[in-house]
Formats: C-alpha cells, sequence, structure tokens
C-alpha cells in the first residue's frame, strides 16, 4: 500500500480501495460491488465504472445504427415489396379509417391535408394541373371569381373545388 492509501486507510478506518483505472485511493463505498472480486468491490471506481459503460453505450450505439443501415440497404427490395404489400393488404382500411375522420372532423383532414401540400410541392402542382386539365373554361372562371370575392380572407393554396383531389391524395 502506497503512503498516500496507508493515510487514506487509516482515516477510512481500513474502507479504502484504489481504482484500477484512474489509480486514485478511494473510500470502499466509491466502488461497486461485484461479488466474484476477492474484496466484493468491482476493481474500478464507481466515476470510471460509469464513464466506461457511457463509452460501451456510444459504440454500441453506433454499433447498432451501422448494423442497421447494412441491412437496410442489403434488403432495400425486400423492404420495398413488403410496405408494398401491407399497404394493399390495408388500402381498404386506412381509407375507411380516413374517411370516418374525415366525416367527424374534416377541419383537422383539411389541416392534415394541407400539411401534406405543403411538404409535397411538386404533387401539389401535378394535382392543379390535371384539375385545370380536366375541368372546364367556365368552371376555372367560377372557381377564379370565387377566390376574387374570397380575396383579403386567409385561404389555402386549394379551391373547394380542388380539395377533393388533394384529400384523395393525401390518402394515398
Ligand atoms: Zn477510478
Amino acid at each position: 500500500m502506497s503512503a498516500l492509501a496507508d493515510v487514506m486507510d487509516t482515516q477510512y478506518n481500513g474502507h479504502v480501495k484504489t481504482c484500477s483505472v484512474c489509480a486514485l485511493v478511494k473510500p470502499r463505498t466509491e466502488f461497486y460491488r461485484r461479488v466474484a472480486s476477492p474484496d466484493g468491490l468491482a476493481p474500478l471506481c464507481r466515476e470510471c465504472s460509469r464513464a466506461k459503460s457511457r463509452a460501451y453505450q456510444v459504440a454500441h450505439r453506433d454499433e447498432a445504427r451501422v448494423r442497421h443501415a447494412a441491412w437496410r440497404v442489403a434488403n432495400e427490395e425486400h423492404n420495398r415489396l413488403e410496405h408494398q404489400r401491407w399497404y394493399k393488404a390495408n388500402k381498404y382500411r386506412l381509407s375507411e379509417e380516413y374517411k370516418q375522420k374525415y366525416a367527424t372532423d374534416p377541419e383537422y383532414s383539411k389541416i392534415k391535408a394541407h400539411e401534406w401540400s405543403m411538404a409535397n410541392p411538386e404533387r401539389r402542382a401535378a394535382i392543379r394541373r390535371k384539375w385545370r386539365e380536366t375541368h372546364s373554361a367556365s368552371a376555372i372562371a367560377a372557381v377564379r371569381r370565387r377566390q376574387e370575392r374570397l380575396a383579403g380572407v386567409p385561404v389555402a393554396d386549394f379551391t373547394d373545388e380542388e380539395w377533393p383531389a388533394v384529400l384523395r391524395e393525401f390518402n394515398h
């Protein structure tokens, strides 16, 4: 035992131990219990134990992340088909759920669809284009008149006439 350990040992009445990692002499209460050890304590102090397990967790987390990414790449086609299969099997149920939700809370559905349309500008433009292509000039003019009438009122990007198409798309 070192001179310091001797001093500490006296001070703590024989209850000290030297950490195998930081080499500091610490009270025995600063070590976790370990039944397998001759003195019944872990060789490293609590502080070093915690640091070690934190480092292990970080390394393990990165490892898991890398493993998962590799799995995803290796199973890309399989996962895509699985997703497709699941979607086909659940499409009807999803659309029923959505219809029900829309029936009970049209505002919520409209907000969600609006969020979707904002997040998908290309799809949004495509829907608008399609809607304009499939409607008569007079229908488009009527919508424009209505929009002009509502001018000044903050309205969504879509007209009420266009919403069904957006909602259908959003429901995909
Ligand atoms: Zn230590």
